[in-house]
């Protein structure tokens, strides 16, 4: 039995699948007018980590990612739905269309989902190809009465949902007291938000339009995820993922849309990231300390040392990204390997020595972390523990079926993980020059071993893996 920490609920609970064996997920995927940073991509990894340990539990997962390529307004955070277009802005200041915006940081998104070895959705719909459903949802709001329009748009009446804050934990009277709204006289609360916004005003020259039965005008941002959920997923989801930054008001609308139109509860379990921030400071340009993907790879670390530092955090632990944090990440993934190496280059012995035991136990206590609300540290504690049992029972050798069980285990991981690295290296040829250079180290190592004098001793061993030779100290 999985358990999930349900957002919504705010508890535990048992995963119970809409469908046998099914997993239907959703995620809020990038708005595409500028590169997404490590912090979007730590709350998108989140997701990859679901689906892949569901995939591994045995269930068939359908994921959807959607792209926001239009409507996300740069206030729609704050509240007010006034503000700019974000890709309209990011188009003016870059001196491209919109559609070359949004086409351009669409690729690099894409891109950066490879690098970073995610595991394909089953697809990126874009907000623009899906205005039909869109449209087709605010009829339905507006045959259901919850709905009503203005000069400059439509705009969802958040007192028809009684639930409207819930997912938040905000309640409409918290709301109205503590925000600062800028004030739209047709709208009936500062808080209703826009199902579609019109060719008025600010948005007169919107360049990215639609026809409508409310006239021409573009999509709210909300709505896309509503409509785009129904259309590849049904009316009820299993999950729906985002970061923290997403709940209000972007998940309570989407929650007071679906709900409404589609006569169904939306969401089983809602699953947020929680917020990373980057040396103890919030992630933002003015820092400094806003790193993309591509930022950290052209500073020498290795996309999956980037890819397992937020995968091995839990997902609701506050993360404090740091660059030491990245080289720890790549030291423990160098040992995942180096023991993996091991298991390979062993010499088969003729007697077994328990490892099948040992997997099993290892097995249950991965599953148990995992199934805990994707308990990763609990999880990796059971593997560096088979890690450690392994290497003990190498030294008196463990038989070509226990290596083989070792690495399908290995590889089992690896289909949650993907930074494990199966192929055997390749020994370095060294001529018979460098051979006596290397024995005459190796002695002079042993010396100083035996005279206790470790830094030395440290000292020649670095000068071997210069050379590109490894050492291991066994019994
Ligand atoms: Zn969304």
């Amino acid at each position: 039995m999985m358990q999930i920490y349900n957002s919504l609920t705010k508890k535990k609970e048992v995963f119970v699948p809409i469908e046998e064996g099914k997993a239907r997920i959703y995620t809020c995927g990038p708005t595409v007018y500028s590169n997404a940073h490590v912090g979007n991509f730590s709350s998108f990894l989140m997701a990859d980590l679901l689906v892949r340990y569901l995939k591994y539990k045995g269930y068939e997962v359908k994921w959807i990612m959607n792209i926001t390529d239009v409507g996300h307004l740069t206030d729609d955070n704050e509240l007010s739905d006034s503000g700019e277009d974000k890709l309209e802005a990011a188009s003016k200041k870059e001196n491209k269309t919109v559609w070359e915006i949004a086409r351009y940081y669409e690729d690099l998104f894409m891109n950066d989902l490879k690098v970073l070895k995610f595991t394909p959705a089953f697809k990126y719909p874009r907000a623009t190809e899906h205005v039909n459903e869109m449209i087709e949802m605010v009829k339905e709001l507006e045959n259901k009465g919850v709905v009503y329009e203005t000069s400059d748009g439509v705009y969802f009446d958040i007192s028809k949902f009684k639930d409207y804050g819930r997912l938040s934990g905000n309640s409409l009277e918290a709301l109205q007291a503590g925000a600062r709204v800028e004030v739209n006289e047709d709208k009936r609360s500062a808080f209703d938000f826009a199902v579609w916004k019109k060719l008025t005003g600010k948005n007169e020259a919107h360049i990215m339009k639609w026809e409508s039965p409310w006239g021409t005008g573009f999509p709210g941002w909300h709505l896309e995820c509503s409509a785009m959920s129904k259309k590849y997923l049904g009316e009820t989801l299993d999950f729906h993922t985002g970061g923290e930054d997403n709940k209000f008001p972007h998940h309570e609308s989407e929650i007071a849309q679906s709900e409404t139109a589609n006569g169904k509860k939306f969401v089983n379990y809602w699953m947020h990231k929680s917020r990373v921030v980057v040396n103890n400071e919030k992630m933002s340009k003015s820092l400094g300390n806003f790193f993309t993907v591509s930022d950290l790879v052209n500073k020498g670390f290795s996309a999956d040392s980037i890819r397992f530092t937020f995968l091995s955090a839990h997902y609701r632990s506050k993360l404090n990204f740091t660059e030491e944090q990245l080289k720890e990440s790549q030291k423990t993934i160098d040992k995942f390997n180096d023991f993996i190496q091991e298991i390979l280059n062993t010499h088969a012995a003729d007697k077994e020595a328990g490892i099948a035991q040992d997997i099993k136990a290892a097995r249950e206590q991965f599953e148990k972390g995992m199934d805990d609300d994707l308990n990763m540290s609990v999880a990796l504690a059971s593997l560096y523990g088979l890690i450690k049992t392994v290497r003990k029972k190498l030294e008196s050798g463990i038989s070509k079926n226990e290596k083989d069980i070792v690495i399908d285990f290995m590889r089992s991981l690896n289909s949650i993980f993907e930074v494990f690295d199966f192929e055997p290296r390749k020994f370095k040829e060294f001529s018979a020059e460098e051979q006596k250079v290397i024995n005459e180290l190796i002695e002079k190592r042993n010396r100083y071993r035996a005279e206790k004098n470790w830094t030395e001793a440290d000292r020649v061993r670095d000068e071997l893996i210069k050379m590109g030779v490894n050492i291991a100290d066994k019994k």
